[in-house]
């Protein structure tokens, strides 16, 4: 640990830069390169995050040099703001501002005016010659003090001052006079000897000292470390912290405070976005304590109300998202006219956003291609895919919103974060709905499908947390009243109880009585042009696991070059079909099976033409049957009695060979390629459907359709060679009938440990492998995947394992072996084709892996494709190294 503990920062000039963020947290290291600029930045310094990381090494104590350097620092910032701390004429005050490497909004909590007793404050009257503004200082940092440092909640403040208030008989902050606020912080002060036993400290150094500690440990507060979960944040980092002169937004009309987003954050539409309040400070606008008003447009507006102040506050955002390249989320105060900036990150956005604002950057020219595709995280692309209200509809709105985050949902109303949370581990779609969020509804905020505030505008808590969720959100929905003892609400003369169902649209700020059907998007042109530069980038190919012509379409539609797995087993649970393949199960006569398979043949041949005839000479990989017979197996007596009139059996012997076929343990029995070479006839019946389609398909369309065929659950060569001879010699077979030949590829998956350590003797055979990582992990690891979520999720928390490794493929075991297998299959046969088809193939995680690991392609589910587009172009341009866009 190096012993500068401390970067000054302020005055055109800083100690720090914008690279520095894990020791100067995001917070510092943007006012240092703000301030470097030349932008008008109160002058502070930065406690860096080693400090922090030392105070939690050293059983909560700070390093011995630490009080020195602070001083030092100090003594720097009184000089340059030509005030000094503690003084009774002209006194410094500061505020104490933690942050962390990665962006934490509203994780941590500020302290402002810090510096004030009984004598600064009247000198800070007297200095300013405003005695109300001076006081209404005092009592917001006493408040925020004994919160932040002496742990007491903020509603003790609320209620003495709502007693206050009604006592004097006015009702806005903005009312109450310079003794009305004296009053306050004296009975504030009694509230804090009461409650903490101790006088409310006076001393400047003392606060300090205090105030600091408390940042650190806020960085293990419950709310922090939730959103460190929530967000895959290493509790290691720790946090930095800032103290900073104080500026006010709270001394009169040519004063306010307010945030701006560099573009909308909700649509990425090029315009200033944010509110501001008049005569305000600090957290005013994010606590949504008075409704805010706009910068532009309007009488209210900033724009209008100050327009000198707002023309430097564009140029201002102008310069800043040009140095950063990026949306920029930018707090400031103005103080008698004089702007002030106090923060800038890369803005949190919402997914339809982040598309529009990446590809807009390269249309402006300053940022290239390969840089957008890096600045849209996949996962998000999601949403954009999945369905929206239908405009058909008529709606029977209750009320209007800001439209916050955008997105439909629907769900039952919960007026708690607890309750939401119960309901949804009960699997209900619930939307939260509450007067205000705050931090520590975070977790009832990840268990809702939407959220609803009555008050705060478009840069609340709510909105910015919801945008970040990617969930749909509409804030201050003034009409909605409230009522907790009764869990009701009530809008427009209506009242709607808990478990009540409505609809929120976070794109137009509606909220809709009932459920409301929904529809599939449209694309917009900017998500097909970032779509075409992944396509352009990546290395590897994306394909998509289908079966139903539905399910061909959309991966189509979604850029699939392909299907990766066809899984044949689905084809048979039709009405039609299921009696007869019961039927071929249970008799153990040779003459009816075969004429069980002859009927099931037209279906096969016909799904299978449809498919290829969907993907137009796209290749198809075909997995022959793969689950345990059981599955297949009658219940019902009624479905015993259909099985048995086609068998020409009677319903008993069928039961008898329902028991018969039972197994212990089917995941592990008579399933997969074990099935095909045991009961020849099926996977002839199937490879039959296959060329027989392929051939037709490829006559009509004059495409050249290439199958590919997939033996699942190989666990040795002999099996594929078996099944090879078998597959060469239906071929022929279906050659001489239809009177062509066919280009077809044979290959396996693998999905058994055993098949990985042959991979090499296995390609002899194979033309493909195509890893099915699902069975491969439940196999490797020993681990069912329908009772891993038993245990796998408490072994997550104790941190024994980072991921659900049926989500993101488990690197260092599964990931191993698929590796192993790569790396022997290529030393036989350099050129075999090698994919993977499990679940996990569609996370981002798994597809850098899979680009290290030099896989073909990846093939996922149809919704899916787009993310997996962008995260193989992702892990083209990083080399497989994952790098998470926007890391702020
Ligand atoms: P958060 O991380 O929750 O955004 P900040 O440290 O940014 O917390 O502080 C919240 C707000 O407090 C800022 O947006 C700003 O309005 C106000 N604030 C912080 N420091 C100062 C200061 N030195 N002068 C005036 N206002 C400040
Ligand atoms: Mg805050
Ligand atoms: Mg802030």
């Amino acid at each position: 640990m190096s012993n500068q503990y401390i970067y000054t920062f302020g005055n055109g000039s800083a100690e720090g830069k914008g690279s520095m963020k894990e020791l100067l947290g995001g917070k510092g290291a943007n006012l240092a390169e703000m301030s470097s600029l030349g932008l008008p930045v109160p002058p502070g310094f930065t406690i860096t995050t080693d400090v922090c990381r030392y105070y939690y090494a050293n059983s909560k104590t700070a390093p011995k040099d630490l009080d020195k350097q602070i001083k030092t620092a100090l003594a720097w910032v009184e000089k340059q703001v030509g005030k000094t701390f503690g003084s009774t004429e002209k006194p410094l005050l500061v505020s104490v501002r933690s942050g962390a490497p990665a962006s934490m909004p509203g994780m941590m909590d500020t302290i402002l005016n810090l510096g004030l007793n009984e004598e600064t404050v009247e000198a800070l009257a007297k200095q300013s010659g405003n005695a109300r503004f001076a006081w209404d200082s005092y009592r917001r940092f006493i408040q925020m003090y004994s919160n932040v440092v002496l742990d007491l909640d903020h509603s003790h403040f609320e209620e003495l001052l709502d007693e206050k208030k009604n006592e004097i008989g006015k009702h806005e902050d903005t009312d109450l006079t310079a003794e009305d606020w004296q009053e306050v912080v004296s009975r504030y002060k009694s509230l804090v000897q009461k409650e903490s036993g101790k006088p409310f400290p006076s001393e400047p150094m003392d606060q300090l000292r205090q105030a600091v500690e408390a940042v650190f440990r806020s960085w293990n507060n419950r709310r922090a470390i939730t959103y460190r979960r929530l967000h895959d944040i290493s509790d290691e980092m720790g946090t930095a912290v800032n103290v900073q002169a104080m500026v006010f937004g709270n001394m009169g009309e040519d004063c306010a405070t307010g945030v701006v987003f560099t573009r909308n954050p909700s649509t990425g539409e090029k315009v200033l976005y944010g509110e501001y309040l008049i005569n305000a400070q600090g957290e005013d606008v994010v606590a949504g304590i008075r409704t805010p008003q706009p910068l532009i447009n309007g009488d209210g507006s900033m724009e209008s109300k100050m327009p000198k102040v707002f023309k430097q506050l564009l140029d201002t955002c102008k310069k800043l998202e040009g140095h950063y390249r990026d949306l920029q989320d930018i707090e400031f105060t103005v103080e008698q006219e004089k702007l002030w900036m106090l923060q800038t990150r890369n803005g949190k956005r919402s997914a339809p956003a982040a598309v529009k604002i990446a590809v807009d950057l390269v249309k402006e020219k300053i940022l290239k291609p390969e840089e957008a595709l890096l600045r849209v995280e996949p996962e998000t692309l999601d949403q954009l895919l999945h369905p929206q209200l239908d405009p058909s509809v008529k709606l029977e709105i209750l009320t209007n919103g800001l439209p916050a985050s955008p997105g439909a949902a629907c769900g039952k109303i919960v007026f708690t974060a607890e309750e939401a949370e119960s309901q949804a581990k009960k699997n209900e779609k619930v939307i939260l709905v509450r007067l205000e969020t705050s931090p520590e509804d975070i977790q009832g905020m990840h268990s809702s499908v939407g959220i609803l505030t009555a008050r705060g505008g478009m840069t609340s808590h709510a909105a910015v947390v919801a945008r970040g969720m990617g969930k749909p959100c509409i804030c201050g929905a003034g009409e909605l009243q409230i009522n907790h003892k009764e869990n009701s609400l009530t809008v427009r003369g209506i009242t709607l109880k808990q478990g009540d169902i409505i609809t929120i649209n976070g794109s137009t700020g509606e909220v809709i009585r009932g459920d409301v059907p929904t529809i599939t998007p449209t694309l917009s042109p900017e998500f097909l042009q970032l779509m075409e530069w992944a396509d352009k980038y990546r290395r590897m190919g994306v394909r998509a696991n289908a079966e139903t012509p539905l399910d061909a379409e959309t991966a189509r539609k979604f850029g699939a070059m392909g299907i990766g797995l066809c899984r044949t087993e689905h084809m048979f649970f039709d009405k039609e079909r299921i009696t007869a393949m019961r039927a071929w199960i249970v008799t153990e006569d040779v003459t009816i099976r075969q004429a069980m398979l002859d009927m099931l043949l037209p279906y096969q041949l016909d799904d299978f033409t449809q498919l290829f005839t969907i993907m137009k000479g796209l290749p198809v990989t075909i997995r022959l049957l793969d689950p345990p017979l059981h599955e297949f197996l009658p219940v019902t007596e009624a479905d015993r009695k259909e099985v048995a009139a086609l068998a020409k059996v009677s319903p008993d012997y069928v039961l008898h060979r329902c028991h018969a076929l039972e197994e212990q343990n089917p995941m592990l029995g008579h399933r997969g390629c074990r099935l095909g070479i045991t009961y020849p006839e099926l996977y002839e019946m199937q490879l039959r459907a296959i060329f027989t389609a392929a051939i037709r398909v490829s006559k009509k369309l004059g495409e050249t359709v290439i199958p590919e065929i997939m033996i699942p659950l190989v666990m040795m060569p002999e099996e594929l060679k078996h099944l090879k001879a078998m597959a060469t010699r239906i071929a022929e077979e279906i050659f001489a009938k239809e009177g062509k030949k066919l280009d077809y590829l044979f290959g396996a998956m693998i999905e058994l440990p055993a098949a990985a350590l042959m991979a090499d003797e296995l390609s002899e055979y194979s033309d493909f492998f195509s890893f099915g990582t699902n069975d491969l992990t439940q196999t490797t690891l020993g681990v069912s995947r329908d009772d891993a979520g038993k245990f796998l999720e408490e072994y997550r928390k104790l941190g024994l394992i980072e991921q659900d490794p049926f989500v993101s493929v488990d690197q260092s075991r599964v990931g191993k072996l698929m590796q192993m297998a790569v790396k022997s299959s290529r030393g036989v046969k350099a050129k075999i084709k090698l994919g993977i088809c499990g679940e996990q193939a569609g996370n981002p995680r798994t597809i850098h892996f899979c680009e290290t690991s030099g896989l073909d392609y990846v093939s996922c589910s149809p919704y899916r494709v787009p993310v997996a587009r962008l995260a193989a172009a992702q892990a083209t341009l990083t080399g497989g190294v994952k790098q998470l866009a926007n890391a702020a």
